[in-house]
């Protein structure tokens, strides 16, 4: 599916450089990945997030599953096959937007490890910023604000994450975020913070 068709394709460098775009912004582009069982807390932990640095004068974007599943990505569904090509497509993206020197934070479930890893390896070192929203699939239920795990548990709706389709949680994320023991808030901040020490919110 994602195999290369066209040939005689170059591609084409401007004259603009990805150093002037990230001076013009005073930040630098990077891709904030947050991966997680549904309910998990990436979509609101996002919002905050996008919201924050906006405070801070940066200049975010948010990705964010079911709204790239309604343009993007809406002829594809939850085979294993179509969430590869789902998460591959988000994933170049996010790359075009942290080249563009935007701070892009996807909201994904993400599940396989494989599909993360490949957006990780076509992005440079420092690019990619994987963070596991955890939480146990127990509080993921008990939370169910869109009553998909109700709907899953029922027979409802086939190979949902955690219940009949597996999700592998990252091994060495850059951020962990344990949502049962810090608020949403506390989980913004700790990610703008990580982005302040590490240089990623000046040029
Ligand atoms: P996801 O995008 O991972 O599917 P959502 O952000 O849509 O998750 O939903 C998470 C739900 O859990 C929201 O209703 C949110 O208010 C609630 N919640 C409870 N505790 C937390 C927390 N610590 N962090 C984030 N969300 C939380």
């Amino acid at each position: 599916m994602s195999e290369q068709k066209a040939t005689n394709i170059t591609w084409h460098e401007g004259s603009v450089t990805r150093d002037e775009r990230q001076k013009l912004l005073n930040q630098k582009g990077v891709t904030v990945w947050m991966t997680g069982l549904s309910a998990s807390g990436k979509s609101t932990i996002a919002c905050i997030l996008e919201q924050m640095l906006l405070h801070k004068k940066k200049h975010a974007y948010r990705l964010d599953g079911d709204n790239i599943r309604m343009g993007l990505n809406k002829n594809l569904g939850f085979s294993a096959e179509d969430r590869t090509e789902n998460i591959r497509r988000i994933g170049e993206v996010a790359k075009l937007f942290s080249d563009a020197g935007v701070i892009a934070i996807t909201s994904f479930i993400s599940p396989y490890k494989k599909d993360r890893d490949a957006v990780r390896t076509g992005m440079k070192a420092g690019e990619f910023i994987e963070v596991y929203v955890q939480v146990s699939l127990s509080e993921a239920e008990k939370r169910d604000p869109k009553g998909l795990y109700k709907k899953a548990r029922a027979g409802q709706l086939k190979g949902f994450t955690g219940i009949d389709d597996p999700y592998e949680a990252p091994e060495k994320p850059e951020i962990l975020i344990e949502t049962e023991k810090t608020n949403a808030g506390d989980a913004a901040a700790q990610i703008a913070k990580y982005l302040e020490d590490r240089g990623y919110l000046r040029e």
